[in-house]
């Protein structure tokens, strides 16, 4: 994209979060975040929301589609609160986003004194109980656990004013429909409903004729390359989990060894915590980001481009109108959270017909978006492996080599000639070079790989929606081939039980850390059942399931015999 302008138009300038109309005790939380500004859906979806609009947003994880929903929702509290019933409903497919979902209601309106409950199965029931009727405001709930809430008197759902369905093909998948139709139907009718799916099937679009009045309709913006201008840019991306990100990103940059190199980061607090880890980890790294002052921006870049600093760490707001020739590599350090951020970072390299590289570190649920930016951009991102140890060890005695090869082409070495004469006397030549070598090698390359983590590798699966299963209706996700990675756990108990696939995958949810959408095929047969999870996870699995009871019974759990190794 050597064509992007490289300035800010400041008539284009995208909205603030003042902007949007948000109150200040949600401004100041943003604020603290570290947010600078609002992703495209938070642009397109907070200004709807907030006056009381329906709406239906296809978003994928990652593109800040929580915070679009939960500040209007925050905002809108009513001050006065006559009864401790919740004006909020959440849906979501797994116990985890349950978690992830309150955790952002917390942090965005700690100011405002919101009471936020997550409830999802294999949570003891009793504590849900004591919280539901001290009063919440919001809950955040998987379809399963609320309709049992709801069932019991314990949930009610009289005083909602809003109703969000988040992920909702996600719960769709689970075979949640049902439930989800039976909960609609206890909320009073005159609501806001919000509809939030990664993708828009048929039965999506059903569902949102069904349940949302003249709905605001937001799909994030796609900007379209202009052909034949696409940047010479070799693009990967590493599956990596959160917690390893820091190591897999140096050791994505001992590999790459780039001339210099922009990373780039959602918000403030993770540029300045980066930063001081990358630093830490021994490379020169700089931060850049919106808080700090023109003159210290100036440093930075001159500690750049001067080549005194190899790292800089940005916020997509501070690296505006940035042009630094040396950049050689951009590094996503998440998925950015829509394509035309990704297509405007990436074309910060291969200018002018230069080589450039850009690298996106994507935790495995986000593996998604990148299958959407792949979509919009009309380019490949091959998913690559994290470089091993054993990688890195040959790289850096490929830079050795290609710095003795540089050596041995320059005409400076008659000063060390005595030192060779002297010690071929007592070795062999052969010897003498090889110390040279190792001595070179070590000084520039200070061996660390000794030290160096083991960053495990996450497997790639197929996006959801290609996958034979997705379309299939609530009762029975049909049996595919299996993806390599996965074994299948066999459940000693099948459908004379009355075993459901909702019923299998809220157990292993509720019990496990492993989420819905890692969970492969289920096939229901009349006295047993065959789920395919991966196999990483396969142990815990079949741990958590013998403890925990499906449908009111204990059933035999162990790995099929066909295919547990
Ligand atoms: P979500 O798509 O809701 O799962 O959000 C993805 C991540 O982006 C979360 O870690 C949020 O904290 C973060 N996030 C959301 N909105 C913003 C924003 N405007 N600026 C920076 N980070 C954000």
């Amino acid at each position: 994209m050597s064509s992007t302008p490289v300035l800010p138009d400041p008539s284009t300038e995208p909205p603030a979060f003042a902007d949007l109309g948000l109150r200040p005790e949600l401004l100041a939380a943003l604020s603290a975040l570290g947010y600078e500004e609002p992703t495209p859906i938070q642009r397109e979806a907070i200004g709807p929301l907030l006056a009381g609009r329906d709406l239906l947003g296809q978003a994928a994880t990652g593109t800040g589609k929580t915070a679009a929903f939960a500040l209007p929702l925050l905002q809108r509290m009513p001050d006065e609160r006559p009864t401790g019933d919740p004006v909020a409903l959440v849906l979501v497919p797994t116990r985890e986003l349950a978690v992830q979902v309150s955790e952002a209601f917390h942090r965005y309106g700690k100011d405002l004194g919101t009471r936020v409950l997550p409830i999802y199965g294999g949570q003891p029931i009793g504590r849900q109980l004591r919280a539901l009727d001290n009063g919440v405001d919001v809950v955040v709930a998987t379809p399963g656990r609320a309709l049992d809430h709801i069932a019991r008197g314990t949930l009610r759902l009289g005083n909602l004013a809003t109703v969000v369905l988040d992920e909702a093909d996600e719960m769709l998948d689970m075979g949640f429909a049902e439930d989800i139709e039976a909960i609609l139907e206890h909320a009073p009718e005159q609501r806001q409903t919000v509809l939030f799916s990664a993708t828009m099937p048929a039965r999506i679009d059903g569902m949102a004729r069904a349940h949302l009045t003249d709905p605001v309709r937001i799909l994030i913006a796609r900007e379209q390359p202009v052909a034949g201008e696409a940047p010479r840019v070799r693009q990967s991306a590493y599956l990596v989990a959160r917690a390893h990100k820091p190591a897999a990103l140096g050791r994505v940059l001992d590999v790459e060894s780039p001339t210099a190199a922009i990373v780039f980061c959602r918000s403030r607090e993770e540029v300045d915590r980066l930063t001081e880890t990358m630093n830490g980890r021994g490379y020169r790294a700089e931060a850049l980001h919106g808080g700090m002052s023109q003159e210290q921006r100036d440093r930075v870049m001159g500690r750049l481009r001067a080549g005194t600093a190899d790292l800089l760490v940005a916020t997509d707001v501070a690296a505006r109108g940035l042009d630094v020739e040396q950049l050689s590599h951009v590094v996503n350090y998440d998925v950015p959270s829509a394509p035309e951020s990704y297509v405007h970072r990436i074309g910060r390299v291969g200018r002018a017909g230069r080589e450039g590289v850009a690298i996106t570190l994507a935790e495995p649920r986000e593996h998604r978006m990148l299958k959407t930016i792949e979509r919009v951009t009309g380019q490949r991102i091959t998913i690559d492996k994290i470089p091993t140890v054993a990688d890195l060890r040959t790289r850096r005695l490929e830079l050795t080599q290609a710095a003795l090869r540089e050596s041995l082409l320059e005409d400076d070495l008659e000063p060390f000639r005595v030192i060779v004469e002297t010690l071929s006397d007592e070795f062999d030549l052969m010897e003498v070079a090889l110390a040279a070598v190792k001595l070179a090698h070590e000084a520039t390359l200070p061996g660390t790989e000794e030290t160096e983590e083991e960053i495990p590798q996450v497997a790639v699966r197929a996006p959801r929606e290609t996958r034979p299963g997705s379309e299939a209706r609530g009762e029975r996700r049909p049996a595919r081939a299996r993806t390599s990675g996965t074994t299948q756990v066999f459940i000693g108990l099948g459908r004379r039980a009355g075993v459901r696939p909702q019923d299998l995958v809220g157990a292993i949810t509720g019990e496990t850390r492993i989420r819905g959408r890692d969970i492969g095929s289920i096939e229901i047969a009349d006295r047993f059942s065959l789920v395919e999870v991966p196999i990483a996870v396969a142990d815990e699995v079949i741990a958590g399931l013998r403890e925990s009871t499906i449908k009111g019974r204990k059933a035999t759990v162990r790995r099929d015999r066909d295919t547990g190794r």
